[in-house]
């Protein structure tokens, strides 16, 4: 139950969950967790994949690339990155 309580504090949600993996039926939670470990780049932002000259990715400790191909550095690369999120969000 504490694992459950890590998924969702809604005892209801909690509730769902159960049953589904009671009748093993694949939620959220278990994609997520075939998808360890994620990008590190991507969870900070730092891989664009706006166009087909990518996808980029800045090296967030200075050591490799700070440019993509098309001369985007990390903080205009977070802000497409960010702002197509949020229209992919409130399109759906
Ligand atoms: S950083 Fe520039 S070149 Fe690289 S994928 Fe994004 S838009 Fe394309």
């Amino acid at each position: 139950m504490a694992k459950m309580r890590e998924k969702s504090i809604d005892i209801a949600t909690q509730e769902v969950l159960n049953k589904a993996q009671q009748e093993n039926i694949k939620t959220v939670w278990d994609r997520l967790e075939l998808q360890r470990p994620q990008c590190g780049f991507g969870q900070l932002g730092l891989c664009c994949t706006v166009c087909s000259m990518g996808p980029c990715r800045i090296d967030p400790f200075g050591e490799g690339p700070q440019l993509g191909v098309c001369g985007a550095n990390a903080d205009t690369i977070a802000v497409i990155m960010s702002i197509r999120i949020l229209c992919i969000e409130l399109l759906t």
